[in-house]
């Protein structure tokens, strides 16, 4: 895996790819936006760090160009910290936001999060569940119910796509755990029963109470693929 790091102030360049490194991540750096579509261009990048404040080409702008050709995960590391400029940040295709000053700690662990989510997007294929009613959509992040998007948060999107990868599989808490949310989860193996129980309000219906999560006593749960 390798980071590339669009940071013009060399000592937090230094910071962040060490913390990088010490995670067992290649990285590469670049001082200016133009230096930073260069790399791109030239290197294979897994993610970007990517500075708003930039010399010669400042960090929406390279974030834009990047989007044009490629979805891969850019957190945006930046003073700006309003509201409006995180929507802006995120409008322009960026996969996450860190404020300055941050914690190299927090940004490792949202590097993994988005590495792990586009994993995952991999291994998920998009595409129409219990009899076309239920849709994962990976590059939107989105579960849809009869074509409505049913609100769920990472975690819970995540769980549930794992769920529904393998409809016919019946997957144990820790399983769940170790595919779903990686070694980032710091719960217990029951802590899976709450977010299950959430999925299961946001998607019940009458017929469906259990949401399409079939519980499996004494092992854990599978998707539930009826009509
Ligand atoms: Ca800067």
């Amino acid at each position: 895996m390798k980071i590339l790091i669009v940071e013009d102030e060399a000592s937090i360049a230094e910071v962040v790819s060490a913390y990088a490194r010490r995670e067992g991540y290649e990285t590469v750096t670049a001082a200016d936006g133009l230096e930073a579509l260069e790399i791109f261009e030239r290197d294979e990048i897994d993610l970007i760090i990517l500075d708003l404040m930039l010399p010669k080409l400042n960090g929406e702008e390279v974030c834009r160009r990047i989007r044009e050709k490629s979805s891969v995960p850019i957190i945006m590391l930046t003073a700006k910290s309003s509201e409006s400029d995180v929507v802006y940040g995120l409008d322009t295709g960026a996969n996450d936001y860190v404020s300055k000053p941050f914690s190299p700690r927090v940004l490792m662990a949202r590097v993994r999060a988005q590495l792990r989510l586009r994993e995952t997007r991999d291994n998920i294929a998009s595409g129409a569940y219990a009899g076309g009613r239920i849709e994962i959509d990976p590059e939107r992040v989105e579960i849809r119910k009869d074509g409505t998007p049913i609100p769920v948060t990472k975690s819970e999107f995540l769980i549930f796509s794992t769920l529904v990868s393998r409809p016919i599989r019946t997957w144990s808490r820790e399983e769940i755990i170790r595919t779903a949310l990686g070694d980032d989860y710091e719960g217990f193996d029951r802590t899976i029963d709450t977010y299950v129980k959430t999925l299961r309000k946001k998607l019940a219906e009458p017929g469906h109470e259990n949401g399409w999560i079939k519980t499996i006593y004494g092992f854990g749960y599978r998707f539930d693929d009826e009509k």
